[in-house]
């Protein structure tokens, strides 16, 4: 097993008997045969794009198989055996039809050298059989074949695109699709089975993942927006209720809905967890009576938290760790997240809301959520509330009342250096804006930070999806200030990083000039000294250092 593409990496450095996430090594390597045997699909993907020969199906596929991987996503080796059966089917029938097409336009057979991906023979494989060959294919072979720093910056893209994946389906979710994501996800895993690649080749495919990143974040916040309102901002509510709750956990509004519509009038009230607080603000959600409160925090507390809560939960899209036999069995996944043994809820059919009787009559028999928490938070601060105060927020930055917009954005997790974030955030300046994006708020959530000028000092966009309305209102808040580029901004990011989307996030600001962004707690295990000197020279990329050093630089724009 070799796994090191979270934050939570073993001495990060790399997980290489077991995952601190609770994957094990033959999870590991199906992964890593399914990444295997999707290159292999790309192979020809890629070059059938030309004949037209690339249907939706397949990039849906390929989308959700690269999502399936992102870290805490699915753990179910079942699922991992059915998408590489998947993939080499496709694979199969996409070469077909590439050969067929070059022999007929250039009068002679396709006769490039295949690397093995593409070529390697599968026939009903046991599980077994897959799990021992994914052993041999992962980053350990590649470490053999390609320079030490070519094999960790392509391995930064592959996590990139493993986000844009899941980018991708959560848009699909609600009807959109983008050809241009979908293209770029088939080219660039074929693009990483050129050994000759140079960082001059990855330099250019890392900045175009950062820029469809973004776009595909900019996408999802405006579908969400269009289907469920314009967030507003929103008193949340952290403690419970004397009904029976379902808790739901996890990004996917859709979800959200679907549960809430179900629980009218059951007795049954619904509580969010993790990043599915941000549901609180849409006003196509809010208006349920029985959305009540959010119970716990972030991601990673799931297994203190779960326990307590009596009733039944709900883990949509990802953020799953190992389940403890306290809650196990009133623990249910949906949509990509899989466990074993834990019941999936199925896709819903079309024109149909997914099926939770199941887990409603579940609740049912359940206790009230035994109390976790008090008091209360604002979220909601999305695209439009954010543009409504960017009038006051341009004239207070003119009056020198905001001397600079600290953006702590990204992914919580369990590190005990993460108290950083708490630190930071409570011992920031009073003329210090903050915003946040992601579950890393839950650090400091609770502080009272104030106003400035009637605008208030912490400002919550939502999920980490919603990165993308910090982006578009400072983009509004240069126009408005009237400044030429928008890396001149008052602005600097102080980004939590954990998995692959946070990854795609920082590529985001890359590819927008952003400069001096720091990733923390620790540096991603696959940044080597010499991406770390290339990134720092281009970028200013930098890790963190104490609070105190650090206030003082981002204060000074440093
Ligand atoms: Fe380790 Fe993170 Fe990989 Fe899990 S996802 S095995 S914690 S590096």
């Amino acid at each position: 097993m070799f796994c090191y593409h979270c934050q939570e990496a073993k001495k990060n450095k790399v997980c290489d008997t077991a995952g601190i996430c609770g994957k094990k090594a033959n999870v590991s390597s199906l992964q890593d045969m399914l990444m295997f045997s999707l290159k292999g699909l790309s192979f020809y993907t890629d070059r059938a794009e030309e004949f037209n020969l690339v249907t939706n199906k397949t990039s849906r596929f390929l989308a959700k198989a690269l999502f399936s991987m992102v870290t805490n996503v699915n753990f179910s080796p079942a699922d991992f055996v059915s998408m590489i059966e998947e993939a080499v089917t496709r694979r199969n029938s996409v070469r077909k039809q590439f050969m067929a097409a070059y022999q007929l336009r250039n009068g002679e057979e396709f006769n490039q050298p295949l690397p093995e991906e593409a070529e390697w023979q599968y026939s009903e494989l046991s599980e077994d059989e897959l799990t021992e060959k994914g052993a041999t294919v992962g980053v350990e072979r590649d470490m053999e074949r390609l320079d030490e720093d070519v094999l960790n910056l392509q391995e930064c893209l592959l996590y990139a695109v493993k986000g844009l994946g899941a980018l991708a389906i959560h848009n699909l979710e609600l009807n959109i699709e983008d050809d241009e994501q979908y293209r770029f996800l088939h080219q660039a895993l074929n693009f990483t089975l050129n050994k000759n690649n140079t960082f001059d080749d990855i330099l250019p495919m890392l900045d175009k993942s950062g820029t469809l990143g973004l776009s595909a974040m900019g996408q999802l916040e405006l579908a969400n927006n269009n289907k469920f309102g314009d967030p507003v901002p929103t008193t949340v509510y952290l403690d419970t209720q004397d009904n029976p709750g379902i808790l739901i956990s996890g990004h996917d509004l859709q979800d959200i809905e679907d549960l809430l519509e179900q629980t009218v009038g059951t007795g049954v009230d619904v509580y969010t967890h993790g990043e599915a607080i941000s549901a609180h603000a849409y006003p196509a959600l809010k208006k349920y009576f029985n959305l009540v409160a959010n119970y716990g925090g972030a991601w990673q507390s799931q297994k203190t938290e779960f326990p307590k809560f009596n009733g039944p939960i709900l883990v949509t899209t990802n953020s799953i760790q190992q389940p403890k036999k306290t809650y196990q069995e009133k623990l249910f996944s949906t949509g990509m997240v899989g466990w074993p043994d834990v019941p999936h809820i199925s896709d819903r059919k079309p024109g149909q809301r997914k099926d939770f009787s199941n887990i409603i009559e579940i609740a049912k028999q359940s206790e009230a959520p035994a109390p976790l928490n008090e008091g209360k938070i604002t979220t909601g601060f999305g695209i439009k509330a954010l543009t409504d105060l960017t009038e006051g927020i341009a004239a207070a930055i003119k009056a020198n009342k905001i001397k600079r917009i600290i953006v702590m954005a990204g992914t919580d997790g369990r590190h005990k250096e993460r108290k950083y974030y708490t630190e930071l955030a409570e011992a920031l300046p009073k003329d210090a804006l903050i915003m946040t994006a992601g579950d890393t708020k839950y650090r400091f959530y609770q502080h009272d930070f104030g106003l400035i000028d009637n605008i208030p000092r912490f400002l919550d966009a939502g999920q980490s999806n919603d990165f993308s309305a910090i982006i578009k209102f400072l983009k509004h808040l240069q126009k408005t200030l009237d400044l030429e580029t928008l890396n001149i901004l008052p602005v600097s990011f102080d980004i939590a990083w954990y998995e692959q989307k946070t990854i795609l996030m920082m590529l985001a600001l890359f590819a927008l000039d952003f400069k001096n962004i720091r990733i923390g707690p620790t540096l991603p295990p696959f940044f080597t000294p010499n991406i770390l000197e290339l990134l720092a020279n281009k970028y200013g990329l930098k890790g963190i250092d104490t609070v105190e050093n650090d206030i003082e630089a981002l204060m000074a724009g440093n």
